[in-house]
């Protein structure tokens, strides 16, 4: 093994102890996206103390950061995230993600100036939120300009080394309708809850005309006050997906005017709120995917051969817009959660374990160790560094 592999491993061997309780100490606190302010201010904490360069608050987001160390022309970003789920807690294992993106930080460190690379990790928020974003309002406001590459891996019940990551939208919809005595005077209300139930049952007629590709889903946010008073204000909040932004924006016209109809219909007004920052569908880098899967591999990780699976389970992420803007790459890291999957309360529990805790730890030295490998690989060296 080349020296500076064995010295990464050494100094994220002396931090694993740190490492694990700070994924412990996040996940019995979770944040919810933008409102993360402790687990930023403790990676803060555990960055500074290992020597790293850290701002905080970058791009204008009180719970982003940017920390720094090294000084080679190469930047590789390794990307932190730590929000968690409402009512389920860190059920995505972000507590995971936050900690090996430190450690893998840390460990790459260890050997930046031998390697000529300047290691970047970033606090990037809000990941859950499925509009303007952490990572979409950084790329935006320059947080990722002199990066090279991004990269960052995310638990889930089985290894892959490129997960199918699809673009995806959501908004709020709301109704306008107005009140009456729903018995009295029912004919002078304007019944917003209907213009819901219409928009739902024409979403329902749509999914035989999307792509196979396509979901919609969504949740009523507000569905009336009493049964005896008309319901004169509703809201829904939907995601929607398709394989890239192009077919999004096709299922986007489609479902808007499933909400029409309901407008239509009852005679109601519609607003729609949010869905203009989407997530894009993911880029993999699959040069840097190979080089992960090699160092994972070497570390006893298995990847399954998913068949079938691997298109179907698609998710989004932000880190999809990161891979339209330079080489990324989103491996999955198996935590051996199953039945348990991602957005279940089982899941939030099986991030904790004795399993999980070696998951982060494989994560990190495996993106570590990549980093070594990319700066020492002449022909990715220089694609990297030579990217226009
Ligand atoms: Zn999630
Ligand atoms: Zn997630």
């Amino acid at each position: 093994m080349p020296t500076a592999k064995q010295a990464a491993q050494e100094r994220l061997e002396s931090a694993r102890g740190d490492l694990v309780s700070l994924s412990h100490r996040i996940h019995s606190r979770p944040e919810l996206g933008f409102e993360e302010e402790h687990a930023s201010a403790w990676l803060c904490e555990t960055l500074d103390a290992a020597g790293f360069e850290v701002e905080k608050g970058a791009a204008g987001l009180a719970t982003a950061f940017v920390a720094r160390a090294g000084n080679g022309p190469l930047h590789i970003g390794i990307c932190a995230e730590y929000d968690s789920l409402p009512g389920i807690g860190h059920a995505c294992g972000h507590n995971l993600i936050a900690a090996m993106s430190a450690g893998a930080g840390i460990a790459a460190a260890r050997v930046a100036d031998e390697l000529g690379v300047t290691v970047v990790v970033l606090g990037t928020p809000a990941e859950e939120v499925g509009n303007a974003s952490g990572k979409i309002v950084m790329l935006e406001r320059g947080a990722f300009d002199c990066l090279h590459a991004s990269m960052m891996v995310h638990p889930a019940p089985f290894e892959a080394a490129t997960m199918k990551i699809i673009a995806a939208s959501m908004f709020d919809v709301c109704y306008h309708g107005k009140e009456a005595h729903a018995s009295a005077f029912p004919e002078l209300g304007i019944n917003a809850a209907d213009a819901l139930t219409i928009a739902q049952t024409s979403l329902g007629l749509l999914r035989q005309h999307i792509r196979q590709t396509d979901r919609i889903h969504g949740i009523v946010t507000k569905g009336g006050d009493a049964p005896n008073i008309v319901p004169a204000h509703t809201s829904a909040r939907y995601i929607i997906r398709s394989d890239n932004l192009e077919e999004l924006q096709e299922l986007r016209a489609k479902v808007r005017r499933c909400f029409e109809a309901g407008a239509l219909a009852t005679g109601s007004k519609l607003e729609i709120q949010g869905g203009d920052q989407p997530y894009a569908h993911m880029h993999h880098d699959l040069g840097l995917a190979a080089i992960y899967q090699r160092n994972a591999e070497a570390l006893g990780r298995k990847f399954p051969d998913l068949g079938p699976l691997r298109d179907r389970v698609a998710a989004s992420t932000d880190m999809g817009n990161v891979s339209q803007a330079m080489p990324a790459i989103h491996p999955a890291v198996g935590i051996d959660s199953l039945p348990a999957v991602n957005h279940q309360p089982e899941f939030t529990a099986a991030c904790i374990t004795p399993t999980a805790d070696q998951a982060l730890f494989d994560g990190a030295l495996a993106m570590a160790w990549s980093i070594v490998d990319l700066a020492s690989d002449a022909s990715t060296r220089t694609r990297l560094l030579t990217r226009s």
